[in-house]
């Protein structure tokens, strides 16, 4: 199916508000570009679902969390942005394993299986695309999934 990343990007916000507005976060979506993906609706918003859930988890309160959506070459890049804790760069890699959590103990309290980002990566592999990572310690990260844009749909001729 033809799956449109501004309603996903929408319906994976709206999914997470709860906890945002407990913690008196805002979730800023800034969609510069349109883009239709081809694909299954409902993994890639659990994808981005995922990536905001833990955005909104790992940050303090009262900080902000950014989604931006913008094309470039036939790729969608959709970017969530934190100011939360960071992850250490011998971290990084480890991250989008199973079951791995930076730390276990702490994480306990909030719950979590570990299971968040492998299966982000796990959707972004088997729609043809990526996730990628940018973080720092006590700055905060940006998780950036990139999907093939669909192409244009077939045109009736008259
Ligand atoms: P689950 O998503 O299954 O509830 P989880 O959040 O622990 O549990 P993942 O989403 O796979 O699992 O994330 C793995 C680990 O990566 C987390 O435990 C956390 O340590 C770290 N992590 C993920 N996202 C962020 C983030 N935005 N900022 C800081 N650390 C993060
Ligand atoms: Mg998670």
């Amino acid at each position: 199916e033809r799956v449109s990343i501004s309603r996903i990007v929408d319906v994976a916000i709206d999914r997470n508000k709860v906890q945002a507005a407990a913690k008196r976060m805002r979730i800023i979506p800034r969609v510069l570009d349109e883009a239709e993906v081809l694909g299954s609706e409902e993994l890639v918003t659990m994808a981005v679902q995922n990536l905001v859930a833990n955005a909104v988890q790992y940050s303090p309160e009262a900080t902000h969390v950014g989604v931006g959506v913008r094309v470039a070459d036939g790729i969608v890049e959709i970017a969530v942005t934190d100011k939360g804790v960071g992850i250490a760069p011998e971290e990084q890699e480890r991250v989008f394993e199973r079951f791995y959590r930076v730390d276990p103990a702490r994480s306990r309290v909030t719950g979590g299986t570990g299971l968040g980002l492998s299966i982000v990566k796990h959707v972004a592999a088997s729609h043809g695309g990526e996730i990628t990572l940018w973080s720092r310690p006590g700055q905060g990260s940006t998780f950036t999934l990139r999907l093939p844009v669909a192409g244009a749909p077939a045109k009736e001729t008259a």
